[in-house]
């Protein structure tokens, strides 16, 4: 069978790309080995476009917000369940200081789009710790990623798109206008394949930074919380009583096991947090295919020009999929650029790159 795409896994990033290039008249095919303990799987699926300890813009956020707020509901649209959840974050305020300077920032432009008026905090006092009210921002919310890639991958199935195995590198024959790899002859292999990429042969030789992360699931002595709710941590009500803690970041124990050091940290962060008492029903933990940048790894293999890349979506895989998946499409087929802050092109000159 002849591809333009041979697209390797299907968490975030295999989904949305597949999809952008489908969507487009592209003939793909997608390989994923169907592992349950991936990134994307064990993600809060939140976008929020104020973040960080420091409460600053998301990098590139004017660009991804309009588009992704159009993407998603599309998406719900084409695969005929819902998905993407819009709520609010509350920040509370713990100091006069913070009240202070978020009170100054609020009227700047650039916060215009995104956050509310001065909250008084009445609305959680018996819930939130603190007495210096708090701010909402919007446009921000929750994608339930599992139930998004369960979907995708019944209809990729329904449509003789997916094949569901591990993908060796080794099986694959290099011609001159295409790439052999069972009976698939491709155009193009494009490696969606997150933490996996360190150990390519191909993009070992990329600054990966993984980070492993964790949170809690939750059950709060309260009524429904219908908001996000964040400050050291975030509380995401995920339906059913539940809610969802997190998250840690921690370069160093790079595997998918719930530690108790993650547990630690997160109910500490909770308690400062909240009034209420809670009883944890779960903890999860996996590993962010995150970049030394914070930036996505993107582009062509710098001497094999029949082998991709679309990755390093590290903490932000939600928010970042859609515009770039669009972007490397636009790349690809209209030879139109990559901006250098995600094309694998800024690495060449840093890191040396070896065969
Ligand atoms: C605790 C935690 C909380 C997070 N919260 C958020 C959040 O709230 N919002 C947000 O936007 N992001 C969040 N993230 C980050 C998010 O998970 C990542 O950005 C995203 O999942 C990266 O997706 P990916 O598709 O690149 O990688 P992955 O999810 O790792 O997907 C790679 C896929 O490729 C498959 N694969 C790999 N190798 C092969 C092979 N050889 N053959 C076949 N298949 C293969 C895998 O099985 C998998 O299906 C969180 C992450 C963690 C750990």
């Amino acid at each position: 069978m002849e591809l333009d795409y041979l697209i390797i896994g299907q968490g975030i990033a295999g989904t949305i790309l597949s999809h952008t290039f489908i969507q487009n008249g592209k003939k793909v095919m997608v390989v994923d080995n169907g592992k349950k303990h991936i990134s994307s799987r064990i993600a809060a699926g939140i976008f929020n476009p104020i973040t960080g300890r420091k409460m600053v813009k998301t990098w590139y956020g004017d660009h991804l917000f309009p588009f992704f707020h159009q993407f998603y509901p599309e998406f719900e649209n084409f695969l005929d369940c819902s998905f993407f959840h819009q709520l609010k974050v509350y920040h509370p305020f713990d100091t006069q200081e913070k009240q202070n300077d978020w009170l100054a920032a609020m009227g700047e432009p650039k916060f215009q789009d995104y956050v509310g008026g001065f909250e008084d905090g009445k609305e959680y006092q018996g819930i939130v710790k603190g007495d210096f009210g708090g701010m909402k921002v919007h446009q921000a919310g929750y994608v339930d990623i599992s139930l998004m890639l369960d979907e995708y991958r019944k209809w990729l199935d329904k449509n003789n798109f997916l094949i569901a195995e591990e993908f060796s590198e080794r099986e694959m024959s290099f011609e001159e206008d295409f790439i052999q790899w069972k009976d698939f002859s491709a155009k193009k292999v494009i490696f969606c394949d997150g933490t996996g990429s360190t150990k390519s042969s191909f993009f070992h030789w990329l600054p990966f930074r993984p980070v492993k992360g964790e949170l809690l699931v939750v059950k709060l002595a309260s009524e429904p919380i219908c908001e996000i709710i964040s400050r050291g941590c975030w509380v995401l009500p995920v339906g059913n009583g539940l809610y969802k803690v997190g998250a840690t970041y921690d370069h160093s124990e790079l595997n998918f096991s719930p530690s108790e050091k993650g547990r630690m940290i997160l109910e500490e962060r909770l308690q400062a947090l909240l009034k209420i008492p809670y009883e944890i029903v779960d903890q999860k933990a996996g590993v962010r295919p995150a970049t030394y940048d914070r930036r996505p790894f993107i582009g062509i293999h710098p001497e094999n020009p029949k082998i991709g890349i679309f990755n390093g979506l590290g903490a932000k895989g939600i928010s970042l999929a859609p515009y770039f998946a669009n972007m490397f499409y636009n790349h690809l087929e209209k030879n139109d650029s990559l901006i250098m802050e995600v094309d694998i092109k800024r690495v060449l000159k840093k890191y040396f790159y070896h065969k």
